[in-house]
Formats: C-alpha cells, structure tokens, sequence
C-alpha cells in the first residue's frame, strides 16, 4: 500500500452521478483520445480521491481490429474514471495467422495481468462492445457477472437464457476455481458457452444487470478471416465438466513476442502454439 492509499477514504461501492451515456462513434475518435488523457504508460488509472475497493484487469482478445480498439479505448477510459475504477487495460494479440483463439488469448492476458500488479477482478471483453449507461458496473460481483446481456444488435434481449459471450467479470477467486478459459476452442464459437458449464460445474450461478442497464452498443462486422466457426465445440462443450480441471489456466503455455506500453493500454503479442490433437 503506498503513502496515497493509506490516507484516502475508501470509494463509495456505487458512485454517484451515472446514468445513460452516448457512445462515441466519430472520426475525430483519435485526437480526442491523445488530447483528453493524461494516463501514465500501460493503461492503467486508478481514482484520484479515493481507494476503489478492487483493481480492476480488463482483458480484450485482439487481433486486426484497429479501429475497433480506437473507438472501444476513446470510450473506456472516460467510463472507467467515471466509476472510479482502479483498472488497467491488456490487449492480446495473436501473433501468426493460425485459426484464432479467443479463450486462449483471455487466459493469457489473466497470466500477464496478475503478474503485473494486484488485480483482483477481470473483466473479459470482446473489442466491439461498449456500455451505454454509466451504471453498467465494470465491477466483480459475488457470482461470475454475464454483461452483454443487453446489446443493441440483438434488440437489447437474450439470444438464449445461458448466453455469456461478449463480456464477462470474475472476481480471481472465481476464475481459479474454474481453472479459466478452455484452451482448446479453435475458431468462432462455444469457448462462452463451455465457460458457463464451467461455472455451475464449479457450483457458482452467474448474475447479470437489468437488461435496462447493461444496455450496450455491439459493432455489427462480418466473421474475421482466420476465425472460421469452430466445428469442435458443441463436443468440447458437452465434456467440459470432465475436462475442465485439467484444461485452462493449469495447462497454459504460450510464447511472449512483445509487450508494449502504450499511453492507453498494455499490448501483449503472444505466440499461443498449435491446436491440439486430441479434442478431449
Ligand atoms: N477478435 C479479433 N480479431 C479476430 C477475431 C476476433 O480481435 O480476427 C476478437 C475481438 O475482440 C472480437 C472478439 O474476438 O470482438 C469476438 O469475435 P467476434 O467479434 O467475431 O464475435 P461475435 O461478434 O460474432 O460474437
Ligand atoms: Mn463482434
């Protein structure tokens, strides 16, 4: 704890003042980000007058989606000071061309966060998904917290009742107890769907805001090249209960290329290897 923290009052659990916010969608996105910031390297910010109650890892899986990434950080960062966060942003990026691996990728940046600072909360986010209401907490909860549940391209409702793709929060304690992500989901599709059997094999529940809250704006965008649908999941899905303890955080491995710090975020270019040749 340093000279700061110790003389500052603790956050309040809901800051005031949050309400419905207009997400920025403009060209003018990048001078605005460089003029309005005054963010030290990597990302990370945390309140000025007060101690917030977790530091917060917001991990983002990434790869050619530049513009995506502008427009989400020129959003983010006003949001996240607005609810007095102490957070950091990590941006992972696939290196190679191989199938993409969004799980894996989510894995890593949890790996590389913790051993950067005492992060105590993560919070899994694709990069064309930004909040429109200031109350949508970017917090951890007492279960796993499902946050896209509200998006405007699916006309704010749920596709199906255990949807948790998009964005997610876990607490550390919770994500260690379900061993993270599957490494095993090659391509587009079902790695959420496999972290929600996760979840309630691990005996938590999943809670998500009102869906009047959690309102967000999605990007509609066609299917990367490279993230071809996964033909595998709905098998891993269905063993996931078997397979979880011996398949995530505990069987890592991946190959750091670079990390880079940028004014608004911490890039991590990791090698994640080969798919395996066995699917369960
Ligand atoms: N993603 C990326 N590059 C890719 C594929 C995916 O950066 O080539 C990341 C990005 O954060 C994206 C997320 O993975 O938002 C989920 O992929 P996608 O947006 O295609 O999923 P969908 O919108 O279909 O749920
Ligand atoms: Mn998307």
């Amino acid at each position: 704890m340093d000279q700061k923290q110790l003389q500052l009052p603790d956050c309040p659990a809901l800051p005031s003042d949050l309400g419905p916010y207009n997400v920025e969608v403009n060209e003018i996105i990048e001078k605005k980000v460089i003029q309005n910031t005054n963010l030290p390297l990597g990302g990370h910010s945390e309140p000025e007058n007060c101690t917030a109650l977790q530091k917060i890892a917001i991990v983002i899986p990434f790869r050619n989606r530049e513009l995506h990434l502008k427009v989400w950080l020129h959003n983010m960062h006003p949001f996240l000071q607005k609810q007095q966060a102490d957070y950091g942003i990590y941006v992972v990026e696939q290196y190679g061309e191989l199938k993409f691996n969004r799980a894996k990728l989510l894995n890593v940046g949890y790996s590389e966060a913790v051993n950067e600072y005492d992060y105590n909360c993560f919070i899994f986010t694709d990069v064309d998904i930004i909040p429109m209401d200031h109350r949508n907490l970017y917090r951890c909860s007492q279960n796993p917290k499902h946050m896209a549940n509200s998006l405007d391209k699916f006309n704010f409702r749920l596709r199906y009742k255990t949807v948790f793709g998009g964005v997610v929060a876990f607490s550390k304690e919770q994500f260690l107890k379900v061993n993270g992500f599957s490494n095993m989901f090659w391509g587009w599709g079902g790695e959420d769907d496999e972290l929600y059997q996760r979840v309630i094999t691990a005996g938590m529940k999943i809670e998500r805001q009102s869906q009047n809250i959690s309102k967000a704006k999605a990007f509609l965008h066609s299917r990367d090249k490279g993230n071809e649908q996964n033909p595998k999941s709905i098998r891993l899905i269905k063993k996931a209960a078997i397979r979880m303890h011996r398949d995530g955080l505990n069987s890592l491995n991946y190959t750091i290329i670079s990390v880079t710090k940028h004014r608004l975020y911490t890039k991590v270019t990791v090698d994640i290897g080969l798919p395996e040749e066995s699917i369960d």
